[in-house]
């Protein structure tokens, strides 16, 4: 479904990212995997190419929060593949507790990694689509991103603002061919959902409508949909992969 095209993935080392690589690279896509640091990039390399020696990948970790950072290394890439056909801007943060404890730096944080990096990425990558004439750009967001949540405001605040990114770039990027849609997922088995207690992870299930958690790659088959050209005339949308838990 991606044949010949060129992608980048951030937050593509472990998770929902690796899930999204993986899929990206099984259906022909040559992928650029972005993470925070050289050795967690390295050693989601190693692991794609044990699976596949064939596939494509290859893998860069600029600061995303900083966009003369980002920038460079977007038009390296542009410079090694040719073009940049997919932008998917993955990386994210979490954290909880009550605002009476919430500190500012961490607001912060959240903000900078959550926010202002899919700006960063998207404003760098989007002036290479507009050369092409053609373009995806994805985001992950999350099932918070609708009715908030009742612990840690700074991350639902952050997802409801890569929301207001995807329908606002949807509305303005469209003229230049590129389409902006973002993923909403609900609770998905990653690192963080296994680290979660069994009394707390059980009711958490019963209380999805699909009474299970999703995977990664429930997720990823969302991202591959939107990027591929059975998405032709889907531009702006937030799409639940939830087990119908808010959607
Ligand atoms: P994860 O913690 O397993 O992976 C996060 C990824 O982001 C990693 O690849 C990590 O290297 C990268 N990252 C973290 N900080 C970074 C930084 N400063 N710079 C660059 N990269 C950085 O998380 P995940 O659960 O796979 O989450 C991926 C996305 O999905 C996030 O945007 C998250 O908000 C969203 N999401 C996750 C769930 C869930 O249940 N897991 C639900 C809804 C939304």
């Amino acid at each position: 479904m991606l044949k010949g095209k060129v992608a980048v993935v951030t937050g593509g080392t472990r998770g929902i990212g690796y899930a999204i690589v993986k899929k990206f690279l099984d259906n022909g896509a040559a992928v650029v995997l972005c993470g925070s640091r050289k050795e967690t990039v390295d050693k989601a390399l190693e692991k794609l190419k044990a699976e596949n020696s064939g596939y494509e990948v290859s893998g860069v970790w600029p600061d995303l929060g900083n966009y003369a950072e980002v920038e460079e290394c977007i038009n390296q890439i542009k410079e090694k593949l040719g073009k940049i056909d997919i932008l998917v801007n993955n990386a994210g943060i979490s954290a909880m507790g009550s605002i009476y404890d919430y500190k500012e730096k961490d607001f912060k944080k959240i903000m900078e990694l959550n926010v202002e990096a899919v700006f960063n990425c998207s404003k760098a990558a989007a002036v290479h689509m507009r050369e092409q004439k053609s373009g995806v750009i994805l985001n992950t967001s999350s099932m918070v991103s609708l009715y908030g949540q009742a612990s840690g405001c700074g991350y639902p605040a952050s997802k409801f603002a890569v929301n207001g990114l995807t329908k606002s770039l949807a509305r303005e990027l469209g003229k230049d061919g590129i389409r902006v849609n973002a993923v909403a997922p609900g609770v998905t088995r990653t690192d963080m959902v296994d680290a979660v207690p069994d009394a707390v992870l059980k009711p958490l299930i019963e209380s999805i409508p699909l009474k299970k958690v999703g995977e990664p790659e429930d997720v990823a088959n969302a991202f591959l949909f939107l990027a591929s050209d059975m998405a032709a005339y889907v531009s702006g949308e937030i799409l639940s992969v939830d087990g119908a838990a808010m959607s």
